[in-house]
């Protein structure tokens, strides 16, 4: 026996252990090429529009350029929530004030110093589930981050 099948074994242990993790895992797997995907989507629509930009040598820009800008929108954020939900699965808190990756441990952000909210470790089902009642939440105009309603957790201090 080789030191290499050792190491198999002791991953396929690791794995039976971590076997209600394994859902999550391919989560994170799926999350993970989804964004590297719209990355390159992104990157080619950078391209496509700097071409456009140079075409049009004029500063206003045309409707095939707003057009594809918007669709450059669309895509970034779908980026920031598959980060999100990937940092959810992963146990990591997103600072709702500058969007800076903190440990789950961590409970105010290592970048601005603000808050961050409660652990709550959520398997992938429960970050879907999140996903779609998200759309209740506001989001700040200014920054786009999440804006807690007040309604959820009252404060409820003497
Ligand atoms: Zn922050």
């Amino acid at each position: 026996m080789s030191i290499f099948d050792e190491t198999v074994v002791k991953a396929k242990e690791v794995l039976d252990i971590a076997g209600k993790k394994t859902n999550d895992i391919i989560a994170v797997q799926k999350i993970k090429m989804s964004i590297a995907s719209l990355k390159s989507q992104l990157s080619k629509m950078y391209e496509a529009l700097g071409r456009l930009c140079c075409d049009n040598g004029t500063e206003t820009p045309s409707v095939n350029m707003l057009e594809l800008m918007s669709e450059i929108e669309e895509r970034i954020a779908e980026i920031k929530s598959l980060e999100k939900k990937l940092a959810a699965l992963r146990g990591e808190k997103i600072c709702t004030v500058c969007g800076a990756k903190n440990t789950s441990e961590s409970l105010y952000c290592n970048k601005c110093g603000s808050k961050l909210p409660e652990t709550e470790t959520k398997s992938a089902e429960e970050v879907d589930e999140a996903e779609n009642s998200e759309k209740e939440s506001e989001t700040c105009c200014d920054c786009g981050c999440e804006v807690k309603s007040e309604t959820t957790d009252s404060d409820s201090e003497n």
